[in-house]
């Protein structure tokens, strides 16, 4: 059981900050607030490559192979307008009511990424410089919805808004700073006082947050994972122990926080793997007045998009993706998506909610998929 030891909370000075190479502007975002912001924080992080483009299309994000195209747009952030059609905030079960968008893309490197298959083209960052209008969506869907709003198991946390849907909005924020504006607005009651965001990250720089006026209408949750598959898979993200420490310090600041444990994978050991993070965590939140900790737990799937997607960007990636071994799982919608088999998935699931209770009492398990 790793002891808080390893967690340094005498400073909260990030260990994993992006700093794009090039930061491009669209016409249509150049006089916009949030840009100025965007901008100043840029020039703080010494980004010398920022550009105001003279049209409203990402120019030159091609490089001459897959390997620099991937390099290059995963080195730049692109200052865009959202379009109306991004600005309607989505039903998004089971994490939460609705999906509203700060940001589409994430500079990191999960060779499992959410994203890949869902997003278009070069992986660039673009961050939305509308953040009123992308916020509104707030205002006109609260009090509305069916994942939170209203239930007996979460209707506590009011109606809910989920912010990391097709980004890692903490990873961007020392550049972009829209948490902090999305944070603050709902903190002081702009839309009500029975609203809540909520975003998952695998980033530590939470030293802006745990200053602002939270009201504790914001749950940041961490996204944690098996020594294995975080150290194998996770490019480009803060090492667990300071996500762990970033937990703490967030916490202890009155957010209410939680976990997800994602994307579950049953390696070599998985239990020992996972019971080892369980106890970390414990230790991570060990002593902390009114802890609100929650958990939620979703197993590892690829879709043949995805598959594709990835295998173009890692190409020699040690992950897992054999559809022989899989159980194949139907959408709605007719999309195939291929999951673990069912009798792996049972016990996986009965493991994680008897150990989750056992290592973990504070937690509440909000979902398992
Ligand atoms: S942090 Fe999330 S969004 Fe970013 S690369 Fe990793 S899985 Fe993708």
């Amino acid at each position: 059981m790793t002891t808080p030891r390893e967690l340094d909370l005498t400073t909260i000075s990030p260990t994993r900050l992006w700093v794009p190479k090039h930061v491009m502007i669209t016409r249509a975002a150049a006089d916009l607030p949030h840009t100025a912001e965007i901008i100043r924080r840029c020039e703080r992080a010494g980004v010398d490559d920022i550009r105001v483009l003279s049209g409203n299309a990402l120019t030159s994000l091609r490089g001459a192979t897959e390997r620099e195209t991937y390099a290059s747009a995963k080195n730049t952030l692109a200052v865009v307008v959202a379009p109306p059609s991004a600005l309607k905030p989505q039903p998004i079960p089971p994490s939460a009511d609705w999906r509203i968008d700060l940001a589409r893309g994430c500079p990191a490197h999960c060779q499992y990424c959410y994203l890949a298959g869902s997003l278009q083209g070069p992986p660039v960052t673009r961050v939305y410089a509308n953040i009123d209008d992308v916020l509104d969506g707030i205002r006109t869907s609260a009090g509305r919805g069916s994942v939170t709003r209203g239930t007996l198991e979460r209707g506590d946390e009011g109606t809910t808004f989920e912010l990391s849907c097709y980004t890692d909005p903490l990873g961007i924020e020392s550049v972009t700073g829209s948490l902090a504006a999305a944070i603050t607005r709902v903190g002081a009651g702009d839309f009500g006082s029975d609203v809540q965001l909520r975003f998952t990250t695998k980033f530590d720089d939470v030293g802006e947050l745990v200053g602002l006026d939270h009201s504790g209408r914001t749950r940041i949750r961490f996204s944690v994972n098996a020594a294995e598959v975080a150290d194998r898979f996770e490019g480009g993200t803060a090492r667990m122990p300071a996500r762990l420490a970033a937990l703490r310090a967030v916490a202890t600041a009155g957010y209410r926080v939680g976990l997800t444990i994602a994307p579950v994978m049953p390696v070599p050991g998985w239990r020992e793997q996972y019971g080892a993070l369980l106890d970390d965590v414990a230790a991570a939140v060990a002593g902390i007045e009114d802890l609100d900790l929650t958990a939620e737990i979703i197993t590892h799937r690829f879709t043949p998009a995805s598959k594709e997607v990835l295998l173009g960007w890692y190409p020699r990636t040690k992950l897992e993706m054999d559809e022989d071994l899989r159980s194949q799982k139907r959408s709605k919608f007719g999309g195939v998506k291929y999951v673990y088999p069912k009798q792996t998935m049972k016990e996986m699931r009965e493991w994680f909610t008897e150990e989750l209770d056992r290592r973990l009492p504070a937690a509440r398990l909000l979902y398992w998929t």
